[in-house]
């Protein structure tokens, strides 16, 4: 019967109140080995996915809903048929047309960015540890079927509901799904009576809860919609907040422009009426220019902008949580990063053994120790027992292709054991562990309890200054292993001096029990009147692109600033290899500093130091505040369950994609997949791109709109013929937003984009003379339109309105290409270095040619084909505006030179 799924599996729900063995068989489920391949894949057609629905991203209808809506278009819609049934089918017929068009491109570029973002989602989606055939993998937690095994750990999302098997010191935060604030402790025993309620199931962990302390292993019993969680969800919105800041300022700003366009095209109409036009023909204009100038796509472009560059940030191993990060990250003012895994490689390595006594002459030096005094001789009886204590008291797991996986501080241990002949395994099975007490961050220590017959033993691994003031004596390897006396004040100083040359540093210390404490013992009552056994210094050597990245941060205006849990010592000297701090003797500041300075002096602190050490989590928070009370913008990694309060503080809450936990992912808007400070900063970078894109973008589109505005109401007070058809207007509008728009999302980073400093993040989208620019650059944009149609008119040149068409078109083209960056001339920059955009400049200046010149276009579009010299006008009063904006940008330059120099004359 091995293949029969557990069908009653999901009916029956009395797990708590059944025994572990009784579970596991009707579940056809070894614990030890976890289920088999055939059994998953039947129980997963049986089970289905374990997910829950969620409020699904909008359907293709409704999108195509949305483009058609807004009531403008439909407006245009009616006007455009009432003209047609009065006079011009084609003309009619064209308008619709475009208009299908125009739909179409907002359909594809809101698709686009539903896509962007579900790839995103799905880039995020929870992971669950889990034994399967005898191997422990990681695998997304959609996957997990009931049977499957799962390992807890703090941290962890619990992925499906569970029947704990086993627990070390598990504690599980319930909130999500009870309300209860206060974490419940866990155990595996069945429990007594019938009637329990959610919170008292404390043999079970539910999905959508989060493991916040200790370990445990769970049985899968129930999985998607049967989950508790499935139950009361029902459909759980896991939308990714839609609309960012700018989006909404954007949205805001859309609807005062609408009005202001509304007002000038009712005065357009009016004007034209009363000059004697045809009144269906100026309802006409003034509504496909009130089309053409609304920027109601201007949030949705945003938003494909936004999206399309988060897509390509997790090539450089950036994932964002958050949308609204990818505009906010430009502003980042300081970064405060880990130094662990994060500045450092994480590639720990043994480099120094302290036992028996504090001083050097007794060190044992590893054979792979990277010192050039590297001795190979076996260690002796203290360093064997310390060696024994720092492979017992360790999570280290072997794989299967015989290396050690879990922790780079625990793997590192077991590895130096094993090269001493001590094989982590086989003294598992000579010492079983019986009971322990896991690491955390706050007590910086571990404990794990050992027995072998009637010999019952404690060993505790943990920083030196958490470990050895609980010491009261010290393993003597002359009296046997007998404590002996201990100089606390020598070994902290020891451990000191090795800190200083960077390494990290543990302290192991033993006590002997006289037999098995109870399971619920406290950490407290195990962990004292220690005996010490000695200090292990590891090598974790800087990453090598941290001292790059450092360096970029700090010419593009950025403070990184190191917080560690480790030694004060260790993270001075690695922080002054980095170039964080530039003197050895640099300041750093401890956890325990932290607590005797009131917010006040914090905040007078948090301006000089670069550096603090030996941080609670929960101290992080305090740090993060003071500096948001400078006015800094700052961006915080944190890998922990503790962590997650600072990272949410934070203005980019950073988590460890392959370190950190669940939980800290959860807060945070960006998550490292690399676990690598480069990444940040390489994220800092693109988000700067991004943000410049947007603005260009906007600068572009708003321009063009004020160009069209310009011309039209300009018209009649020059004395001059409405310019142009309202097919002329909607296709400008068309080909000119649609395409060019587009590829500025790939216009590549300005040259000197990091030797800027951060954007206020309070400044508004149209600073440093946007407002201007688009008043003004429009403005001329109109006045070479009416120019051209007043010289064309006045010279009786019958193709007046075909030129204004033209030059409306290619002036946007030529200000596509000028405004690619803010200050670099496009000789600089040169022409392909957008190749999409240029090509969609290309394919516009085509498009219009054969408006002109296509004979079959001209009776659709009303166009006459421009003679040559007539042709050549368009394109040098196009030109202009090309030229009038390298000036302007010229300008810029050498404003900008000019300030530099200032700022490098001051003293
Ligand atoms: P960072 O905060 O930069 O990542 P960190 O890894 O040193 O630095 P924590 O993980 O909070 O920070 O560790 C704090 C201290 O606890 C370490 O410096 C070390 O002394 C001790 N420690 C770390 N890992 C273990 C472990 N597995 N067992 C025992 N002690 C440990």
């Amino acid at each position: 019967m091995a293949n029969t799924p557990p069908s009653s599996s999901n009916t029956r729900k009395d797990w708590h109140l059944r025994e572990v063995h009784e579970l596991t068989q009707a579940h056809e489920v070894d614990p030890t080995q976890g289920l088999q391949d055939h059994q998953i894949a039947q129980r997963t057609l049986e089970f289905g996915a374990n997910e829950l629905p969620t409020a699904d991203s909008r359907s293709l209808w409704a999108l195509v809903w949305e483009q058609f809506s807004d009531f403008m278009i439909l407006v245009l819609l009616a006007a455009a048929v009432i003209s047609g049934v009065m006079g011009d089918l084609v003309d009619t017929l064209v308008i619709v047309v475009i208009v299908l068009l125009n739909a179409a491109i907002g359909l594809v570029q809101s698709w686009r960015a539903d896509q962007a973002l579900a790839a995103l989602q799905r880039l995020s989606e929870a992971q669950a540890t889990v034994l399967r055939s005898g191997q422990v993998q990681q695998v997304p937690a959609q996957v997990l079927v009931p049977g499957d095994i799962v390992l807890l750990e703090a941290g962890n999302q619990i992925p499906a509901d569970l029947r704990l098997i086993k627990t070390a010191q598990l504690k599980v935060d319930e909130s999500a799904l009870t309300g209860e604030s206060v974490t419940v402790d866990k155990h595996p025993h069945m429990l007594e009576g019938t009637e329990h309620a959610l919170g008292d199931r404390l043999n079970m962990a539910f999905k959508g809860t989060t493991a916040t302390h200790g370990r445990g292993h769970g049985l899968v019993v129930a999985t998607g919609m049967a989950t508790e969680l499935g139950k009361v969800a029902g459909l759980l919105d896991q939308s990714q907040q839609r609309s960012t800041p700018l989006q909404l300022r954007l949205a805001a700003f859309g609807k005062r422009v609408a009005l202001a366009v509304l007002g000038i095209c009712a005065v357009i109409f009016v004007v034209g009426v009363l000059r004697g036009e045809d009144p269906l023909l100026m309802v006409l204009t003034a509504i496909s220019l009130a089309v053409a100038a609304i920027p109601e796509a201007l949030p949705a472009v945003v938003t494909v902008l936004l999206a399309l560059g988060a897509r390509k940030m997790v090539s450089i191993n950036a994932l964002i949580r958050r949308l609204p990060s990818v505009e906010t990250l430009g502003s980042v003012t300081v970064i405060c990063s880990d130094k662990t895994g994060t500045l450092t490689q994480n590639r720990m390595q043994a480099q120094c053994l302290v036992a028996g006594q504090p001083d050097e002459a007794s060190d044992w030096m590893p054979p792979t120790a990277l010192s050039g005094t590297a001795q190979t001789a076996a260690p002796d009886a203290a360093h064997t027992e310390l060696l024994q204590a720092a492979a017992l008291c360790n999570d280290a797991t072997l794989a299967a292709d015989g290396s050690w996986r879990g922790d780079p501080t625990e793997t590192a241990l077991t590895e130096i054991a094993a090269q001493a002949g001590l094989m982590k395994t086989t003294l598992d099975a000579q010492w079983p562990r019986m009971l322990e007490h896991p690491f955390d961050a706050v007590r910086k220590r571990m404990s794990t309890i050992h027995q072998q017959a009637q010999e019952v033993v404690a060993y505790i691994k943990g920083a030196p200054e958490s470990v050895i003031p609980l010491c009261t004596s010290q393993w003597s390897a002359q009296s046997g292993g007998a404590p002996g006396h201990i100089n606390t004040s020598a070994w902290l100083a020891r451990a000191d001096a090795l800190a200083a040359q960077g390494l990290r540093v543990l302290a192991m210390a033993r006590r002997n029990h006289g037999s098995l404490p109870e399971p619920q013992a406290s950490a407290d009552t195990i962990e004292r009147d220690l005996c010490l056994i000695g200090l292990i210094g590891l090598i974790d050597p800087p990453r090598p692109e941290a001292l790059e990245a450092v360096r970029e941060c700090m010419q593009a205006g950025i403070t990184p600033v190191m917080i560690t849990g480790d030694h004060p010592a260790t993270a001075r000297a690695i922080a002054h290899r980095l170039g964080i701090v530039t003197e050895a003797d640099a300041e750093v500041l401890t956890g325990a500093d932290l607590t005797q300075l009131d917010d006040t002096a914090l905040m007078v602190k948090v301006r000089q130091v670069r550096v603090y050490a030996r941080v609670d989590p929960a101290q992080k928070i305090r740090i993060v505040q003071a500096l948001q009370a400078h006015g800094e913008f700052v961006a915080m990694t944190g890998d922990g369950v503790n962590d997650a309060p600072a990272l949410k503080q934070a203005d980019i809450g950073i988590a460890m994609g392959k370190g950190g936990t669940d939980v800290a992912r959860e807060a945070a808007s960006l998550v490292l997949l690399d676990d690598n400070f480069a990444t940040i900063v390489k994220a800092v970078r693109e988000g700067r791109r991004i943000y410049d894109n947007v603005r260009k973008f906007v600068r572009y589109a708003m321009t063009g709109n004020s160009g069209e505005i310009w011309t039209i109401f300009l018209a009649p007070l020059l004395m001059l013929p409405i310019p142009l058809l309202p097919i002329h207007i909607l296709w400008v509008n068309l080909v000119t937003d649609g395409l060019p728009g587009l590829a500025l999302a790939a216009e590549p980073a300005e040259r000197g984009i990091m030797q800027r400093p951060p954007r206020a993040p309070t400044e508004s989208l149209f600073a440093q003379g946007m407002w201007q620019h688009i008043l003004g650059v429009g403005l001329l944009l109109g006045g070479l339109c009416l120019g051209v149609q007043a010289w064309a008119l006045s010279t009786s040149h019958a193709h007046w309105q075909t030129m204004v068409f033209t030059v409306l078109t290619l002036g946007q083209m030529a200000h596509v290409l000028a405004i690619r960056s803010e200050t670099e001339a496009l000789w600089q920059q040169g022409l392909t270095s957008n190749r999409p955009l240029l090509g969609a400049v290309l394919l516009t200046f085509c498009l219009q040619m054969a408006t002109i010149y296509v004979p079959f276009l001209n009776p659709i579009f009303k166009t006459q084909p421009l003679s040559l010299p007539e042709l050549a006008l368009c394109l040098a009063a196009s030109a202009v505006v090309w030229v009038v904006v390298e000036i302007e940008k010229a300008w810029r330059r050498s404003r900008r030179a000019a300030s530099t120099d200032v700022a490098a004359d001051a003293p």
